[in-house]
């Protein structure tokens, strides 16, 4: 349970499919027993997963599958929340726009030649300059947890990008990129902190994204 968990896919409690949990609403019963749409994933209690599409959030009003996965009586407003949601692209987390943003200032950054792509080339790079190391959302436990480590003296900066490992390798053109960093000092990088803090994904910098409070549902 405590491991791989970025990796696991999740399942839709409307269409019962699978997949990763970007693509995925997550809605929480906090500890507190009260429902909550949870836009960036982080916050503790029993959660439950939607497809982040109308035909979701509608089966799930529907069937009760909502209520009864989270054991729980939903506030009234809660689907026409979801609905927002989605129709909004995404407010937080999932943030069309800022997604779009991201993946052309990544773009700029490795045609500027500054970017270092994939965990090796981040790893031997760490030793000469203060980096700024962006892992995919969806990245390796053990990928995380060497950008983590590389962090630990304090010398980089690090932040999970909203961006899957298929998404972030598209973006530049490269196969399979679970990692890539700029350095730190550079103007290109304080755009994709400010972009990420924007969005209010820089709030995760250097913290550990494993949601070992999550119960039940999510195993
Ligand atoms: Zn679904």
């Amino acid at each position: 349970m405590a491991g791989n968990t970025r990796q696991r896919p999740r399942t839709c409690v409307a269409c019962r499919e699978e997949s990763f949990r970007r693509a995925l609403i997550r809605v929480v019963r906090s500890p507190g027993g009260v429902v909550l749409l949870d836009e960036r994933g982080k916050l503790p209690g029993r959660g439950a997963y939607l497809c982040a599409r109308r035909e979701c959030i509608e089966r799930a009003r529907k069937t009760g599958a909502l209520s009864r996965a989270l054991k729980a009586e939903l506030p009234a407003d809660l689907f026409e929340r979801l609905e927002k949601y989605v129709d909004s692209g995404g407010a937080g987390y999932d943030g069309v726009r800022i997604r779009r943003e991201l993946r052309s200032l990544l773009g700029l950054s490795r045609r500027s030649g500054t970017l270092h792509i994939g965990t090796d080339s981040v790893k031997s790079q760490c030793a000469k300059s203060p980096l700024l190391i962006l892992t995919a959302a969806d990245c390796s436990e053990s990928v995380g947890a060497i950008a983590e480590r590389r962090t630990g003296d304090a010398k980089h900066e690090h932040l999970r990008l909203p961006l899957s490992v298929e998404e972030l390798s598209a973006a530049l053109g490269a196969v399979n990129v679970q990692a890539i960093a700029l350095p730190e000092r550079n103007g290109l990088a304080d755009r994709i902190k400010m972009l990420l803090k924007e969005g209010g994904i820089a709030l995760e910098q250097n913290e550990s994204v494993r949601t070992s409070q999550d119960t039940g549902q999510e195993q």
